[in-house]
């Protein structure tokens, strides 16, 4: 069976990620309607500067508001929606749900920062990826500034030449590249120095043992590594102002955790872009 998915233009049964079983068939009906019903939304959790706590950009984070079941979260949905081939339309309704967002903070005139998207491993693999994104941001009018794509360590190690060239594609394109979840799978070093990235964002696995002092060595060496290399370090999943306090300490220059907010709508995320707005020195 041939599938053609919207948005997708790889063929993914022939890419051999389509497999059926009565399971995944049911996941994909599912999965389908909820697309079909506009079921999903983003949630936008803020990044902050390390050094005077500043709202740096939000990663947007998917949600499946599943009638009489409730929220549903992405460890739960996302690995259906790949092995049903149906990743590739949702990441494209994803994509243009950001850059619909983007746009409509930039309209009314507030402080936007930049929104980071999620992508999967089979949409790096779409040789046309590049260009959804590039038609997502055209048809809001998103400046390249505002978006950042994040790729995952174990995606990128996995398809290390897909990865590379599109990581080209978005950098032609002037987005951001951020490695995502970084000392969590397989990490190879090589990949720091071999893509053209701009951030590494540490795993939760590694900044929630801190402030352990066997954890601080493992997160300085990462971020001394990433300064040498030119890259912003972000930490991942910071809980507790003690491991905000060691990250700062080595070296990390962005938070992310619960412990500065948890994603959040996007009628309350734009409460943190104004509040960066008062807290901005005023021009004269
Ligand atoms: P991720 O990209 O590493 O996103 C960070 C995850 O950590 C989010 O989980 C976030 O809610 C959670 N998190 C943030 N701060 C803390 C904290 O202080 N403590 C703890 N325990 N967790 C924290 P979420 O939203 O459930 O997403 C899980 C994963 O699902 C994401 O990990 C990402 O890999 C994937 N995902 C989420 N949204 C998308 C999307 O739009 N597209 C794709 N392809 N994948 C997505
Ligand atoms: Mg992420
Ligand atoms: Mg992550
Ligand atoms: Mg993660």
């Amino acid at each position: 069976e041939a599938k053609r998915v919207p948005g997708l233009s790889v063929r993914l049964a022939d890419a051999g990620y389509v497999r059926g079983s009565g399971a995944s068939l049911q996941a994909e009906q599912a999965l389908r309607a909820g697309l079909h019903n506009e079921e999903f939304l983003l949630v936008f959790q803020p990044k902050v500067a390390a050094d005077d706590g500043r709202l740096t950009g939000f990663e947007a984070l998917v949600r499946w508001q599943r009638p009489g079941v409730g929220i549903v979260s992405p460890a739960d949905f996302i690995p259906a929606a790949e092995r049903t081939g149906l990743i590739g339309a949702l990441g494209a309704l994803i994509l243009d749900k950001a850059c619909a967002q983007i746009a409509a903070w930039l309209a009314a005139d507030e402080p936007v920062v930049p929104v980071a998207v999620n992508v999967s491993p089979l949409q790096l693999l779409d040789p046309d990826f590049a260009g959804l994104v590039a038609r997502s941001m055209a048809l809001h009018r998103v400046p390249p500034q505002f978006l950042t794509i994040e790729i995952t360590e174990t995606a990128a190690a996995t398809h290390l030449d897909q990865a590379r060239e599109r990581i080209g594609e978005f950098r032609a394109l002037g987005l951001h590249v951020a490695l995502d979840d970084f000392g969590a799978g397989v990490s190879s070093l090589n990949i720091l120095r071999s893509l053209p990235l701009q951030t590494v964002k540490i795993d939760r696995l590694l900044i929630d043992p801190m402030p352990a002092a066997d954890a601080q060595a493992v997160v300085r060496a990462v971020c001394q590594l990433a300064r040498a290399l030119q890259l912003k370090v972000v930490a991942e999943g910071v809980e507790t102002a003690p491991q905000a306090e060691a990250a700062r300490d080595v070296g990390c220059d962005e938070f992310q955790g619960y412990f500065f907010s948890r994603p959040l709508p996007a009628a309350d995320a734009v409460a943190w872009l104004r509040r960066s707005r008062l807290a901005a020195p005023v021009p004269d």
